[in-house]
């Protein structure tokens, strides 16, 4: 699942491969999908995108948002999203497929759940897609140390680290997979409540978080998701499926892996203090 760095690595490859192309066709909603949401009515993006020139694109959390004229395009977390060069081979499964007039193509799918919606600008009401626009990126300087510290507060003391920083989109984009290298590299466990985190603490955690988010960014993504042009990230995840049961890279205790909270954590037992 895409999460912050990857929506970040495709907003910026597709400005570098698909803005100035005007849309020649549209195909929306080909593949029936139960979990795959869009605004509106899909049937009606044909009408609102053919025509458009893609000037932009930009990453709000774990969703890319391309704009195409008037009207903007907004991926959620969940989609793939791939560029194709005229004469390969598209996939037969897709929920949203634009055809360039010079030939290449874009095209998203949902694997398990996900959102791919075409409206006219400001249309999009989605709480989901404002909070994420609204919301300071762990990126940038807006979400400094006193903003990451306002977010401790009575409310959420009792929440243990995982449900702090990977839910009700407190940081639009940490997700549950960003998550487990970020509270590695903070050596702290992903059930370790936010309430008994002292002030330094609440200090080694934001660092983690924008020195991870950053690292993972710069190196296009986690080996664990693909890219723009299918091809994995070249950050290599400490702690995911890949690497559970091999030696923790500082001490050598072997990964665990755990369901908790609707999802699997990563964790070294003998790093990581609860
Ligand atoms: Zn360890």
């Amino acid at each position: 699942m895409i999460e912050l760095p990857e929506a970040a690595v495709l907003a910026k490859q597709i400005n570098e491969t698909v803005v100035g192309k005007k849309i020649k066709n549209v195909i929306a909603a080909h593949t029936p999908h139960k979990l795959a949401w869009y605004f509106g009515d899909p049937q009606k993006y044909k009408s609102l995108l053919t025509g458009k020139v893609i000037s932009e694109a930009t990453s709000y959390g774990g969703q890319v948002e391309i704009t195409a004229g008037k009207a903007k395009l907004l991926f959620s977390d969940g989609v793939n999203l791939r560029y194709h060069n005229k004469g390969t081979k598209l996939p037969d499964k897709h929920q949203l497929l634009l055809e360039f007039d010079d030939g290449p193509s874009l095209v998203g799918w949902v694997q398990m759940y996900g959102g791919l919606s075409a409206f006219p600008n400001g249309e999009n009401d989605n709480k989901y897609y404002l909070i994420a626009k609204e919301k300071p990126s762990p990126l940038s300087s807006d979400f400094g140390e006193n903003y990451f510290k306002s977010l401790f507060d009575e409310g959420t003391a009792k929440l243990s680290l995982k449900a702090f920083l990977a839910t009700e989109q407190r940081i639009p984009g940490l997700g549950n997979g960003v998550l487990q290298d970020i509270l590695f590299n903070a050596k702290m466990h992903p059930k370790k409540k936010a309430g008994t985190l002292s002030a330094t603490e609440q200090q080694v955690l934001f660092d983690s978080i924008k020195n991870t988010l950053s690292e993972m960014t710069a190196k296009g993504g986690r080996d664990t998701e693909n890219d723009l042009l299918g091809k994995p990230g070249a950050y290599k995840s400490k702690l995911s499926k890949n690497t559970v049961g091999q030696p923790c890279p500082i001490c050598g205790t072997l990964i665990k892996k755990e369901a908790y909270l609707g999802g699997s954590i990563y964790y070294c037992a003998r790093c990581q203090r609860i």
